[in-house]
């Protein structure tokens, strides 16, 4: 998919402020400094849509942009900060939580999780939170570029082993690096695919 526009539409501080729209949404979510704002330019094709190390007030709202005119990515605020307090931590309950549990037009989501890391217990365990949430999801792992393909391969096998003892089906997954642009084809692949199998069952 080629993407001919990328337009942001607003900031939303919770559900009920979030666009009434029909647009296929696709999220992205991670720990802070996983490089999502990093991946979400690389798939945009634009340096600064998404601020890269935003100021961490910021980061707790949930961001919308519009794609092609067609779907729209979603920017939302991340899990376990490392120096958050329990305000961030609830800020991330109210609006992000309500946002994966709730949101009828979400399509996807894109867990990002950082490829250089063994399996974290806190990224295992909201993706068991996510399951229940029976949100449909994908994973990232970034910054591939850092390190060997053989390092990467053996933490993402690590993380599947894991995962995989919680649940039968194992999601998509991607590997990307916002540096050598590894992943983006295959990432807006899937999101591609998404759209079409969304057409297809609206007849
Ligand atoms: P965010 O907090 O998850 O939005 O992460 P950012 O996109 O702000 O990235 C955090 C830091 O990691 C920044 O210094 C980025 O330049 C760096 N970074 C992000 N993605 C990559 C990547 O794919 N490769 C490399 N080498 N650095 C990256």
């Amino acid at each position: 998919m080629k993407i001919h526009s990328a337009v942001f539409e607003t900031s939303a501080p919770d559900l009920a402020t979030c666009p009434r729209w029909a647009l296929p949404e696709f999220a992205f979510i991670g720990r802070s400094n996983v490089g999502k704002s990093s991946l979400i330019n690389l798939l945009a094709e634009r340096r600064e849509l998404a601020k890269v190390s935003d100021l961490p007030g910021k980061t707790r709202l949930i961001n919308f942009y519009v794609m092609n005119g067609r779907w729209s990515l979603v920017d939302l605020p991340g899990y376990g900060y490392a120096h958050a307090g329990k305000q961030e931590r609830h800020a991330f309950g109210t609006a992000a939580a309500e946002f994966l549990a709730e949101r009828r037009n979400l399509a996807r989501v894109f867990v990002l999780l950082d490829s250089r890391l063994p399996p974290q217990a806190i990224d295992l365990e909201f993706l068991q939170w996510l399951g229940q949430c029976r949100a449909p999801y994908a994973l990232i792992f970034t910054k591939v570029d850092k390190q060997s393909a053989t390092q990467s391969r053996a933490n993402v096998a690590r993380f599947t082993a894991q995962l995989a003892a919680g649940q039968p089906d194992l999601p998509e997954i991607f590997l990307s690096s916002a540096k050598t642009k590894h992943g983006r084809m295959e990432i807006l692949g899937c999101i591609a695919a998404v759209l079409a199998d969304k057409n297809r069952a609206a007849g």
